[in-house]
C-alpha cells in the first residue's frame, strides 16, 4: 500500500485549560496554581501551551531552562516566569532585563545571584536529597539580609502515595524553613501533592502531570481530561496461517488462521519496545491486541475478531485516547507516564486542537 503516513499526535488545548481549571477548583481561590511546563511542556509543545493556559488565567510558569524562559517570554509579555535549573552568575543582567526569576538551588547561587538584584525563587531541601538549600545554609542566607525571595519552595518525593509519612515530614520541615522567611510566598506541592489536603498547598501549586491529562495519585474518578490523541495507519492486512510467527524472534505465534494489521508505527514513533505484546488499539468502536515485537517502524495487531468491513488498509487506529489512556501505555511498558508522554510527544508530529482561537475562551478565574 502506497500513501501511508506517519504517526499523528493531536494534542487537545482545550483540555488543558479545563485540566488547570480543575486544580484550580481543588485548591481554592487563595492558592495560586502555577504551570510547570519544562521539557518542552512534557514533550506536548511550550510555545503552543502557554497562550491557552494564560488566555484561562495562569500566569506563572515553570520551565527548565533559560531558552524555555525565552520561548514563554516571547509569548507571554507579563508572565512570572521561574526557572528550575541552577542559575548563571553571567546571565544576572539578562535575567533581570526579562523578570526571570531564577530558582537558587544552592547557597552559591544564592549569594552570587541575589546581590545583582536579580529576582530569585530559594528551593529547601526537606527530604527530596536532590538539590535544595539546608537549614543551616539558609539561616547563613537569612543573616546576610539579601532581598526577600519571590517564592521559597521544595518538592515532595512521595506525594503518588498519600498514605507514606514522608509528606508530612517533608511538609514538616518546609514550615520550620520558611519561618525565616517570613512572608515571602511558599509552595510545595506538584501535581500529586494537591491531593494531600489543603495543609499541603500552601500560597502556590505547580503542575504539570495534571495539566497534560495524567492522574499521578489515582484519584478515582479522575478530575483531569485526556489530552492526547495518538493514531497510526494500517499499512497492511495480511492473513497469516495456523502455527506461523509473527515479527521478531517469533514472540506472538497464530493459534487460528489470523488477520493481522501491520501498523505505520514503532519505536522510533515513541512506542517503547518493551510494550511488546501488550498494548491495545482502538479500531473505530473496537479494541484488539497490539502482536509480536514492536519493530522500529513497525507493530503489528490482530484483527481477526474485527468486522471483515474493518480490516481495510489505510485505516487510522488509535493508540492513545481517553479510553487508551498513557497512563495504561506507560504501565503495559514498565515506566511511568510522564516518561511516556514526553516519549510520544518528541517522537511524533503534533496538531493541535483547540477551540481558543477560533471561539470564545473558557470563563477566567
Ligand atoms: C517537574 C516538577 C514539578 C511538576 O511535577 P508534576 O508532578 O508533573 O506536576 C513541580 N515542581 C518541580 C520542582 C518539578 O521539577
Amino acid at each position: 500500500m502506497t500513501g501511508i503516513s506517519s504517526p499523528q499526535l493531536f494534542v487537545d488545548l482545550e483540555a488543558i485549560q479545563r485540566n488547570f481549571l480543575a486544580a484550580k477548583l481543588i485548591v481554592g481561590s487563595n492558592v495560586e496554581v502555577s504551570a510547570v511546563v519544562k521539557s518542552d511542556a512534557y514533550g506536548l509543545g511550550i510555545d503552543q501551551v502557554v497562550g491557552p493556559l494564560a488566555a484561562v488565567g495562569c500566569h506563572s510558569f515553570f520551565v527548565a531552562d533559560l531558552e524555555e524562559a525565552i520561548r514563554v517570554r516571547n509569548q507571554l509579555a507579563a508572565a512570572k516566569i521561574y526557572i528550575l535549573s541552577s542559575p548563571k552568575p553571567s546571565m544576572a543582567r539578562f535575567y533581570r532585563k526579562n523578570d526571570f526569576i531564577p530558582v537558587c538551588n544552592t547557597l552559591e547561587d544564592a549569594a552570587t545571584l541575589v546581590p545583582r538584584g536579580c529576582l530569585y525563587a530559594l528551593n529547601v531541601e526537606t527530604g527530596f536529597s536532590r538539590s535544595g538549600i539546608s537549614f543551616g545554609e539558609l539561616r547563613t542566607l537569612i543573616h546576610c539580609k539579601l532581598n526577600a525571595p519571590a517564592l521559597v519552595m521544595s518538592h515532595l518525593a512521595c506525594a503518588d502515595d498519600p498514605g507514606n509519612s514522608i509528606n508530612s515530614l517533608q511538609k514538616n520541615r518546609f514550615m520550620a524553613m520558611c519561618e525565616l522567611t517570613a512572608t515571602a510566598p511558599r509552595s510545595l506541592a506538584a501535581s500529586a501533592g494537591i491531593s494531600l489536603g489543603s495543609a499541603y498547598h500552601f500560597d502556590l501549586v505547580r503542575i504539570g502531570s495534571a495539566l497534560y491529562g495524567l492522574n499521578n495519585a489515582s484519584l478515582d474518578p479522575s478530575p483531569f481530561v485526556n489530552v492526547v490523541r495518538l493514531r497510526a495507519q494500517v499499512a497492511d492486512i495480511r492473513l497469516v496461517r495456523t502455527g506461523e510467527s509473527v515479527g521478531y524472534m517469533g514472540t506472538f505465534r497464530a493459534c487460528r488462521p489470523t488477520w493481522l494489521g501491520i501498523l505505520a508505527i514503532g519505536y522510533s514513533h515513541g512506542l517503547a519496545w518493551s510494550a511488546s505484546n501488550q498494548l491495545f488499539a482502538d479500531v473505530g468502536s473496537h479494541q484488539v491486541p497490539v502482536v509480536g515485537r514492536i519493530a522500529m517502524e513497525y507493530a503489528a495487531i490482530d484483527m481477526t475478531d474485527l468486522p471483515a468491513s474493518l480490516r481495510v488498509a489505510g485505516r487510522w487506529v488509535e493508540l492513545l485516547n481517553e479510553r487508551l489512556p498513557t497512563e495504561l501505555m506507560a504501565r503495559l511498558a514498565g515506566t511511568i507516564p510522564q516518561e511516556t508522554l514526553i516519549r510520544i510527544g518528541t517522537s511524533n508530529t503534533r496538531q493541535y486542537l483547540s477551540s481558543y482561537l477560533k471561539k470564545q475562551p473558557l470563563a477566567r478565574i
